[in-house]
């Protein structure tokens, strides 16, 4: 996996080091020598994993760093790793606080990094994706701000799964997490909460605690569930095979109770915060592109794909043409039978839309008894055909809707637009339709007027 390192040191041989190392592992490396340029390295360039130096002289030092690097919303889902030369609980602990994922000893371990960084990096990969989706919903005005973010960084309390088979160690764990999470242990007492971390014990005597978060990253339920896997201390090869095998982390024997509570802060937030932008996605997305009463796409949905295809069309991209569509006497059938046929007349125009035009096609409801149809990749003359098939489709065979005696012949007028570039907007080009459905409506209904020939200014 191809991706970007920031290295910052003081030290011009750390850098080099370590940009060696990375570097035949085919990672791309940037370095930076003092804190604040980290930080503004980190907001312009957006690694994919920052590799901090804690002792800088001048300055502000890598904890501080790594604290601006997290409070700033563009860069606090970069993955930080502190790098320190004293392997100390408070070093480590302060690392934690300060936001890092995770910290390294120098002289650095070989082993240990890559471990680390692989672990990491594909961390991010994932929270990338759901961000650059959660983006392109507030582009299409389907998510209004990222407040996800900020919830996702409060403190928060969570239910933790801890598989285990060490009396002592249970009893450590339970009194370091019980002041802010919900401890169940495996076998013991049912909790009907679902878990929001698991501690797998890989020194446990009575199961093969391998086998547990295997079994963890390939079960459907619990394959996103950040699993913290307990370690010997000097048994690197288990631990090793722990991140190999999808733990997000891992914590040494005995375990220390303050970086226990640290390292669950970690994994708790990345875990909200890839469910909040889960959650939102699915909702939103499904109900804020959606017309409620036909189902077709809405007039936001439509606006957000329309812009970017005119805007390939004029840079020499192939063509994108429209239909703006509107149903002939809706008014007076609105009048006649009222509003709940009106409805459902609408809901069988739509039908008929969605089933006669191609599937590249976007069908939109544009407000009222107007509808839009995208038609990407298309000419205006293909278009006018398709228009007019579509027409001919619509008034083939009466509406047969209940609650009215007699079926109702609808017919539709239909304007067709089509952009090629010219300096050509997407208002301009609706515009454009909209003079032909008009001449559509004038020339006697039921019938399809092409403004294609026609270019902006
Ligand atoms: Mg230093």
């Amino acid at each position: 996996m191809s991706a970007r390192i920031l290295v910052v040191d003081d030290l011009e041989a750390n850098r080099r080091l370590l940009e060696a190392k990375l570097g035949e592992q085919y990672y791309e490396v940037l370095t930076a020598q003092r804190g604040e340029e980290a930080v503004q390295l980190a907001k312009r360039e957006r690694p994919d994993l920052i590799l901090l130096d804690v002792m800088m002289p001048g300055g502000i030092d890598g904890y501080e760093a790594c604290r601006r690097i997290k409070a700033h919303p563009e860069t606090r889902h970069i993955p930080v790793i502190i790098l320190t030369t004293l392997d100390d609980r408070e070093s480590k602990v302060r690392g934690l606080q300060a936001g890092a994922e995770e910290f390294l000893t120098k002289p650095i371990d070989d082993v240990q990094l890559m471990a680390r960084a692989k672990s990491l990096i594909s961390l991010k990969v994932v929270t990338d994706e759901l961000r650059a989706r959660e983006a392109s919903g507030r582009r299409l005005g389907v998510i209004e701000e990222d407040v996800s973010a900020d919830q996702a960084h409060r403190l928060i309390t969570g239910n933790v799964l801890l598989i285990d088979d060490n009396d002592n160690q249970i009893r450590r764990i339970e009194s370091a997490l019980g002041a802010e999470h919900r401890v169940s242990v495996l076998g013991r007492e049912e909790d009907t909460n679902p878990p929001d971390f698991a501690i797998v014990s890989v020194t446990a005597k009575s199961f093969d605690g391998f086998r547990v978060i295997a079994r963890m990253r390939s079960g459907e339920p619990t394959r996103h569930l950040p699993i913290l896997a307990v370690v010997d201390p000097d048994d690197k090869q288990r631990a090793l095979r722990a991140l190999e095998l999808g733990a997000h982390d891992i914590i040494v024997r005995p375990v220390d109770e303050e970086e226990l509570v640290a390292r669950a802060r970690t994994l708790l937030r990345r875990k909200r915060q890839m469910d909040l932008l889960r959650q939102r996605l699915d909702q939103s997305l499904e109900l804020a592109i959606t017309d409620q009463l036909t189902g077709l796409y809405n007039r936001r949905f439509l606006e957000a794909q329309l812009a970017p295809m005119v805007q390939r069309a004029d840079c020499g991209g192939e063509p994108v043409s429209v239909m703006l569509i509107d149903i002939d006497y809706f008014k007076k059938c609105n009048d006649t039978y009222g509003h709940d046929v009106g409805d459902a007349v609408l809901r069988e125009f739509a039908a008929r839309l969605a089933t006669n035009t191609r599937p590249s096609d976007f069908a939109c409801r544009f407000g009222g008894e107007e509808f839009l149809i995208i038609m990407p990749r298309t000419s205006g003359d293909v278009a006018c055909l398709a228009a007019d098939r579509l027409r001919r489709q619509i008034c083939a065979s009466p509406f047969h809707i209940r609650g009215i005696p007699m079926p109702l012949d609808i017919t539709a007028s239909i304007g067709v637009a089509c952009s090629s570039g010219g300096g050509d907007t997407p208002e301009a080009l609706v515009k454009r339709a909209d003079e032909g459905l008009y001449e559509a409506k004038r020339g006697g209904r039921n019938r399809v007027v092409g403004k294609t020939g026609q270019r902006a200014a």
